[in-house]
């Protein structure tokens, strides 16, 4: 953005209101941007971003009692658990993005929105820099700058090749709407192309190999849709090249979805084997190139070479430029993500908070809490627990570290360190306090930061709306109410997650989910479940109605296979 360090702040206030200069692009001879915007006593929030974190905490945010600037260069919301679907048309696309317009409409309008990318964050002088990607040959500037008095910073995070080389010009992302809909485009490509009179077995096979890397909830969902789409509906109109077909899922750990219970990753695992889609676990991906994968087999240090026809990327996530650049500014340079304190306040500035998977709640005390607690309960100091008492401090933990909750299940830990019955498979009566801490330290790093999903993304935005919600009643009542209110630190509770469960969608209507208190489910009642919960999480009645209608489209018509 070399034109961008042209951009040049003026001036932010006059008598007649609120006005915004930025001198744009000089060396290309734009004109100095004037923005008119009506004087206002309120303080303004500038949020950055339209996801789950922005639109959750613009839904609860009490408007009357702030100037609300939204800026983002999406002007909707994507209900993105169900992009996996419109890779293959089971949802249309248009069915799962709500217009934040009419999300502000809600509103009563009163929300102010502006269709930009934020490029700088300017802490100092609270400031903002964006640009509109809107076309160029449109009249007027397209840069910005706005003040704020509190900034919420809900961008998102970008994706993540770990610098591996090829990944960035041949390989398909799945983090957007315009991702999927070229991911479904390819996919009808793959197939007309194989059908091309004149090509070999060989290339034929390679234009109709699938590769997804990455075996993690997004990865799966994908290759679990891909599948239903190739044989539920393509094969029946491209039948000579039913046979040539192949799905393969490259992941580097030892199992897929091993995020989730140790049940549902080998119920998917052996799901996917009956039908016919390779799971290669334990290979890293070193390489891609325009017809090739390189893989490195662990086990044996092999490395292997794969043809394909397309491949999907879908491995973790990262962090944006300008995120990089302003945590460059506040200090955090040496961290890999945004860290917040448990109030979702950026450390390092006054008045910005952060949320979603941009940022991550710096829970470095989580052992040193968990320490403390068991602490307090171990009033003889003798480093050990009843059976009862150790699981009502457990209990405590995991309300306030509920990540705590599911590394206990995942990893068995609590069954692995013999907690509860002896060598000899006796009940014990005591629990030890200190073998349970070290096995918990093992996993420590893991559970320091919560996962980056639209649960918790939300979960957060809420939260952050109800504190400023309460900000003028918490000043002016500093004794009370003490339900939202805390001591000392901070005048409000620190932010709690509540993990309300996960699903897993594995194709030919079935699914697996953990639910909370330790319920696992799989199989065709759980896509039911699945159908009833995603229904139900729409933002609006509008999607609503178009992601069942979608379904029931599907139920009867099959899913459509133009290319568009
Ligand atoms: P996002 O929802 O990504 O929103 C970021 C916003 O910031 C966007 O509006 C973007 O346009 C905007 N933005 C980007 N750059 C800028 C900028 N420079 N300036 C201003 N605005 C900017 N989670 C679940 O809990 N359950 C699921 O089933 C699930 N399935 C998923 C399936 C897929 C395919 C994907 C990709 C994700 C899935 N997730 C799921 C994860 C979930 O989508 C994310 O955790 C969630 O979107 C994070 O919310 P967010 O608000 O932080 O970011």
């Amino acid at each position: 953005h070399s034109s961008y360090s042209k951009l040049l702040v003026l001036c932010s206030v006059s008598t007649g209101g609120l006005l915004v200069y930025a001198e744009s692009n000089v060396e290309s001879g734009k004109q100095v941007v004037e923005q008119n915007q009506p004087e206002s006593k309120k303080k303004r929030v500038v949020v950055l971003g339209t996801g789950w974190g922005g639109t959750s905490f613009l839904k609860d945010l009490d408007i009357s009692s702030y100037d609300v600037q939204v800026v983002s260069p999406r002007n909707y919301f994507a209900f993105t658990p169900l992009l996996p679907s419109v890779t293959c048309g089971t949802v249309e696309a248009r069915s799962i993005v709500e217009p934040v317009r009419n999300i502000i409409k809600k509103r009563s309008g009163e929300i102010q929105f502006w269709e930009a990318e934020c490029l700088k964050i300017d802490p100092e002088n609270h400031t903002v820099s964006c640009r509109s990607g809107i076309n160029d040959n449109l009249a007027g500037h397209n840069d910005f700058s706005l003040q704020y008095d509190y900034l919420v910073v809900a961008v998102g995070a970008q994706v993540n090749t770990f610098n591996t080389p090829g990944v960035m010009e041949h390989c398909h992302f799945l983090k957007e709407v315009e991702d999927a809909q070229r991911i479904r485009r390819t996919v009808i490509d793959c197939f007309e192309k194989s059908v091309i009179p004149g090509l070999s077995e060989e290339e034929r096979r390679t234009n109709l190999h699938f590769v997804i890397v990455g075996g993690g909830p997004t990865g799966v969902e994908f290759a679990a849709e891909l599948h239903d789409y190739v044989y539920e509906d393509l094969v029946k109109i491209y039948p000579s090249v039913k046979d040539f077909v192949k799905i393969t899922v490259i992941q580097s750990g030892d199992h897929i979805l091993n995020t989730f219970d140790e049940r549902i990753s080998s119920f998917a695992e052996q799901k996917f084997q009956r039908d016919g889609i390779e799971v290669s676990t334990g290979c890293r991906v070193t390489s891609v190139s325009d017809h090739f994968i390189n893989m490195k087999v662990k086990s044996t240090g092999k490395h292997v070479e794969v043809p394909y026809g397309m491949v999907v990327w879908s491995t973790g996530v990262g962090t944006r430029p300008f995120v990089k650049d302003f945590m460059e500014q506040v200090g955090q340079e040496k961290r890999r993500i945004l860290a917040t304190d448990e109030w979702l306040r950026v450390k390092g500035c006054s008045n910005v908070y952060a949320l979603g998977d941009c940022a991550s709640v710096d829970q470095r005390k989580v052992m040193e809490d968990i320490s403390a607690i068991f602490k307090a309960a171990d009033k003889d100091d003798s480093g050990t627990l009843s059976v009862e008492e150790f699981r009502d401090v457990l209990e405590d933990i995991i309300i306030r570290y509920p990540q705590v909750d599911l590394y206990l299940k995942n990893k068995h830990l609590l069954e692995a360190k013999d907690l509860f019955r002896d060598s000899e498979g006796n009940e014990r009566e005591e629990v030890d306090v200190e073998g349970f801490k070290l096995a918990l330290s093992h996993v420590d790093s893991q559970m320091k930061s919560l996962p980056a999903t639209a649960q918790v993304a939300a979960q957060q935005g809420t939260y952050l709306a109800r504190c400023l919600n309460r900000w003028d009643q918490c000043k002016s009542n500093p004794e009370g109410p003490r339900r939202f209110k805390s001591s000392g630190r901070h005048e409000f509770l620190p932010f709690e997650y509540r993990h309300l469960g996960q699903f897993a969608p594995l194709g030919g209507d079935q699914a697996a989910a953990e639910l909370p208190g330790d319920w696992v489910s799989m199989g065709h009642s759980t896509q039911w479940l699945w159908y009833s919960v995603y229904a139900s999480k729409q933002v609006s009645w509008r999607t609503r109605y178009l992601v069942v209608g979608d379904w029931v489209r599907r139920y009867i018509f099959g899913r459509d296979s133009s290319r568009i």
